[in-house]
C-alpha cells in the first residue's frame, strides 16, 4: 500500500507545551503577587522568561507529567494549591466562595511559601499517586493545612479549579499578557519554524496529504498553527481535536475517546464518516498502511495501531538526554516503525519505503 497521508501528533512534533507551561506558571504569579499581594516573590515573569521557568522548574513540571497529571490545567491547579499549602500560619474557617477564601488566605499569610521545596515535598509524599488523584491530593493538602472544612471548593473542577482555569485563559489568549504590559506568549516549536515550514513544504508538495491527530482544541490547534504560519500546509478537514471527541462523546453519551483511543484519528481519515461507524470495532481494524502517524509518544504509536495505520516518532517530544533516553526505550518498546531526530528526517524515511 503505497503511503499518501501523514497525520501529525502536535506538542512534541511540531509545537511544544511551553505556551501552556507559561500559562500555568503566570497564573500561580499573579495569583500569589497581584491576588495575595506578596510582591516581590518570582521577580518580574511579565517580561523576563527565565523568571517565569523559576516560578516551577521544568524539572517539576516533567515530574507532574510523568505522574500522569496531563491538563495543564490540573497542573495550575497543583501548582496553586501546592503553593498556598506551604504559606505560614494561612487559615481559613470558612469562605463561601473564592474571593471569600483568597481574602481569608491573605489576612491570615505571615510570609510566602518555602517555593519550590513545599513542591518538591508534595511529589515525595504523594508517591505512587497519578492523574487526577494526584490533582486532587493536592487540594486535599491545602485544605488540612488550613484547617478548611468545605471540600467541594477544592475539588477538581470545583469553584476554586475553575478561577484559575479563567485565570490561565486570560493569560493564554493574550488578554492578561497586555494587562500586565507584556506581549502576548507564542507557541513553541519542537525544532526552529523555518525547518518545519521547510519539512511540511516538501511533504505537500510531493503529494502527501498531511492531517493532525491531537488532544488541544481546534481553537488552539488553529492559533497555533496559524501563528506559526503552518495552518495553510494541512487539509483542513483532516485535523482530528478535542473538538470532534468531545462532540462524539456527547452525542454518543460515552466517554474515553480520547487518545489512546483511535477517535481523533478515524476522523481524520474519514471525515465526513459518522462517529458511529468509526467506532465500530471491525472498521477500526482495516488496514490503512496508506496512513502513516508521525508521533513523538507511545499513546500516538498505540492509537496509529488501534486505527491500522503505520506509525513512526520523533525524539523532540523531550529535554535532555537521559529523557531522551528514556523515550526511545518506551517507543522501541511500543514498536514504533521508525524513530527518527526530528520531522525532517520524515521526508528520507518516506523515500525509503517506495
Ligand atoms: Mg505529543
Amino acid at each position: 500500500m503505497k503511503i499518501d497521508t501523514l497525520i501529525f501528533d502536535m506538542d512534541g512534533v511540531i509545537t511544544t507545551e511551553e505556551k501552556y507551561w507559561a500559562c500555568a506558571r503566570l497564573t500561580l504569579w499573579e495569583l500569589v503577587t497581584q491576588t495575595l499581594g506578596a510582591s516581590g516573590t518570582f521577580g518580574d515573569p511579565i517580561h523576563d522568561p527565565e523568571a517565569r521557568e523559576a516560578i516551577a522548574p521544568d524539572e517539576l513540571i516533567y515530574a507532574l507529567k510523568g505522574r500522569a497529571v496531563n491538563s495543564n490545567w490540573d497542573i495550575a491547579f497543583v501548582l496553586a494549591c501546592v503553593y498556598l499549602s506551604g504559606l505560614p500560619d494561612a487559615t481559613v474557617i470558612s469562605a463561601v466562595d473564592v474571593p471569600d477564601f483568597l481574602e481569608a488566605i491573605r489576612d491570615t499569610m505571615a510570609g510566602p511559601s518555602l517555593w519550590p521545596q513545599t513542591l518538591v515535598d508534595f511529589l515525595a509524599e504523594t508517591h505512587g499517586a497519578k492523574g487526577k488523584a494526584l490533582t486532587q491530593e493536592a487540594g486535599n493538602r491545602l485544605r488540612r493545612t488550613l484547617d478548611f472544612s468545605n471540600e467541594d471548593l477544592l475539588r477538581v473542577s470545583g469553584p476554586f479549579w475553575w478561577y484559575l482555569h479563567d485565570r490561565f485563559q486570560r493569560f493564554y489568549s493574550g488578554e492578561a499578557m497586555r494587562e500586565y504590559g507584556g506581549s502576548p506568549l507564542l507557541d513553541g516549536t519542537a525544532i526552529p519554524a523555518d525547518q518545519i515550514e521547510a519539512t511540511l513544504k516538501k511533504l505537500r508538495d510531493g503529494g502527501y496529504t498531511l492531517g493532525a491527530a491531537t488532544g488541544r482544541p481546534r481553537s488552539e490547534l488553529d492559533d497555533a498553527l496559524g501563528g506559526l504560519g503552518l495552518l495553510d500546509y494541512f487539509d483542513s478537514r483532516r485535523l482530528g481535536t478535542l473538538d470532534v471527541v468531545r462532540q462524539a462523546e456527547k452525542k454518543l453519551g460515552i466517554v474515553g475517546l480520547e487518545k489512546p483511543h483511535p477517535f481523533c484519528l478515524l476522523h481524520a481519515i474519514h471525515p465526513n464518516t459518522a462517529p458511529e461507524i468509526l467506532l465500530d470495532e471491525e472498521f477500526q481494524k482495516t488496514r490503512r498502511h496508506n496512513v502513516v502517524v508521525v508521533g513523538d509518544a507511545t499513546s500516538d504509536v498505540m492509537m496509529a495501531k488501534a486505527a491500522g495505520c503505520r506509525a513512526i516518532c520523533v525524539l523532540t517530544g523531550v529535554r535532555g538526554e537521559a529523557a531522551r533516553q528514556e523515550r526511545l526505550q518506551l517507543l522501541v518498546h511500543a514498536a514504533a516503525e521508525a524513530i527518527l531526530d526530528d520531522i525532517t528526517h520524515v521526508p528520507d524515511w518516506l523515500e525509503g519505503q517506495v
